[in-house]
């Protein structure tokens, strides 16, 4: 292969596009807007390297009932979406089965093992390895009961957290006045300013002589063809468009039972949050709070349905109230966020070569990940391209597991 259009220019498809470019194949970038904005912008920043249990188990399941958002909870599944997302969570059941768990669990260690020597290589690469800080994470508790029930789900691998020490619990309750326990896990890391990963990216891509394409494209032969009507040939076409990927997969007959996942933020300046301050995830209230450069971000909730329907505003008012409640210290206009996460019902992305085209590729549906899995993604299905053989078994990310 010598030529390469990647249909999706979001975290995946930026880093495979410079993966693919950097192996010295002409590639072409081809995305409506002109820099991120979905999901790989409005994101927690957080290289979770520890998330090897995919979210299709049984626990997930005993779990929903209490996680509703009806109930306080951080999972919404809107009745207007009934259609789109009941047939997945039939999915879901089934995926979530001990062999399949089991499965699955192994294929995302796999690819969760070398994410983050895959994101070291890329922000060296980009000339920016400042935006990758390897400060580990906090889980916070805010009762003596969710402590307990949190510190009996953690994982049993006990070098990959401790318990805060005094210092760190000092310095958590100097910032947040709810919190009474915590563990840091030590091996995550953070991505420190999202925009100016994407800029890096691409200018990057542009200096190796890789071509950004505004528009909205479509498979169409050995190639794909724009909203415009102009057609574009290469010898591999990669299909990375995060929520919409099956829907761009349809023509050939691939049947992709995604969802979009959608998740919110909102975010403001905090000059009294320490800048080297790791993220904290706040258990009690599923929220995640991530210092940024741009500012102090709060994330959360789970909303099952279609990418495209008007986003919740009762989602932004609960989480002004947690940031309020545990007295983040925000100054001046808070923004507001609403984005998809790309999921397939056993929660494990889709990486691989098309049954149905031998020039069609593809890597999307990295679910909460798609950060995390993003350097590894763009390595991996760059060489699956170029005839090499990847690093890692890719059979648990065909697309046709799903018939
Ligand atoms: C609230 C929230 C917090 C999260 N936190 C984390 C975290 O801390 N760590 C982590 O690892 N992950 C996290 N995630 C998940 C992660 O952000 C996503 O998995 C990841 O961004 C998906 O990237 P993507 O490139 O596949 O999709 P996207 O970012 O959605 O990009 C897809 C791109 O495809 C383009 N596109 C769509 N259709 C077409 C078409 N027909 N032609 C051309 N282009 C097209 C779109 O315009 C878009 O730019 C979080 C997600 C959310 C919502």
């Amino acid at each position: 292969m010598t030529t390469a259009i990647v249909i999706g220019g979001g975290v995946i498809g930026s880093a495979a596009a410079l993966a693919l470019q950097q192996r010295g194949i002409a590639t072409r970038l081809v995305d409506p807007d002109p820099e991120w904005r979905g999901a790989s912008r409005g994101n927690a920043g957080l290289i979770a390297i520890n998330e090897c249990d995919p979210l299709a188990s049984l626990a997930t399941l005993r779990a929903m009932p209490g996680m509703l958002f009806s109930r306080g909870g951080p999972v919404c599944l809107p009745w207007r979406e009934i259609g789109t997302w009941l047939p997945f969570g039939l999915r879901l059941i089934a995926a979530s089965g001990p062999a399949r768990f089991a499965a699955g669990r192994r294929a995302l260690g796999a690819l969760l093992s070398e994410a983050l020597p895959a994101w070291r290589r890329l922000t060296a690469e980009v000339a920016v390895p400042e935006l990758l800080r390897e400060r580990g994470h906090y889980i916070v508790w805010e009762s003596a009961e969710t402590a307990r029930k949190g510190r009996s789900a953690l994982p049993a691998d006990p070098v990959t957290f401790h318990d805060a020490t005094p210092d760190e619990l000092t310095t958590i309750r100097s910032l947040v006045r709810t919190a009474t326990q915590a563990v840091r896990f030590e091996d995550t890391a953070q991505i420190v300013d999202l925009d100016r990963l994407a800029e890096a990216m691409a200018a990057r891509f542009a200096a190796l002589g890789g071509a950004r394409l505004r528009g909205r494209a479509r498979l169409d032969g050995r190639g794909i063809r724009l909203e415009t009507g102009e057609w574009l040939e290469a010898d591999a076409v990669l299909v990375a468009a995060g929520p919409a990927s099956g829907e761009v997969l349809r023509p050939l007959g691939h049947r992709v039972p995604i969802i979009a996942e959608r998740g919110y933020h909102i975010q403001a300046a905090a000059p009294a949050w320490p800048e080297d301050m790791p993220s904290i995830l706040f258990e009690d209230r599923s929220m995640f709070v991530t210092r940024f450069r741009t500012g102090l971000r709060a994330t959360s909730f789970v909303e099952f349905g279609r990418a495209e329907s008007p986003p919740d505003p009762r989602k932004w008012a609960r989480l002004r109230r947690h940031a309020a409640d545990v007295g983040l210290p925000f100054e001046g206009p808070v923004a507001e966020w609403m984005g998809a996460r790309p999921t397939l019902p056993d929660y494990l992305p889709a990486i691989g070569r098309s049954t149905r085209a031998d020039n069609v590729f593809y890597a999307f549906g990295h679910q909460h990940l798609g950060l995390t899995l993003a350097a590894m993604t763009g390595e991996t299905i760059a060489a699956v391209v170029a005839g090499e053989p990847p690093a890692l078994d890719l059979a648990p990310f065909d697309l046709d597991r799903f018939g």
